[in-house]
């Protein structure tokens, strides 16, 4: 169903084979339970594949048998992430096409926005990598045309 790639926009991704239909459980983002101390202190180490779990854990998916950490960021994503009190899924959004490159919205907050920068290339960047609810908040995509396209309350599925 899948395969890891070049991608267009950030380095190594992931891609569709065959149709995958809306709903779809693709794959499994696998990764061991940290503390939120020590997801703190791996995140300042740059470690880009931390994931938010819960109120008390995150998820850290740094390592290579985890192929869903190939599936690159997207400000208008083909998937979305499913979590139960175990795992964690990248799910379709919507029907996928062959060849199409996978891709969910990370979701970081706006705290250190601008340490991560996006090159997604679609048509509604909003220039970081951040979750759809912090647009708002950062003064510098107020009045951005690829902001203000999507106008407020438009957010999320
Ligand atoms: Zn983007």
């Amino acid at each position: 169903m899948i395969r890891v790639g070049n991608s267009s926009c950030e380095g190594r991704g992931l891609f569709a084979t065959a149709p995958i239909a809306a709903g779809t459980k693709i794959i499994q983002y696998l990764g061991v339970k940290i503390s939120k101390a020590e997801s703190a202190r791996r995140k300042a180490a740059y470690n880009n594949y931390i994931f938010y779990f819960d109120f008390n854990y995150d998820i850290d998916g740094a390592s290579l048998e985890n192929t869903a950490r190939y599936v690159n960021h997207s400000c208008d994503p083909n998937c979305r992430i499913e979590k139960s009190r175990q795992e964690i899924w990248v799910v379709a959004a919507r029907d996928i096409q062959p060849n199409e490159e996978l891709s969910f919205n990370y979701g970081y907050d706006a705290r250190d926005y601008e340490r991560f920068p996006c090159n997604c290339g679609a048509r509604v960047c909003c220039g970081y990598i951040l979750g759809r609810e912090y647009w708002g908040e950062i003064p510098q995509l107020r009045g951005k045309g690829t902001f203000s396209a999507w106008g407020e309350g438009s957010a999320g599925e």
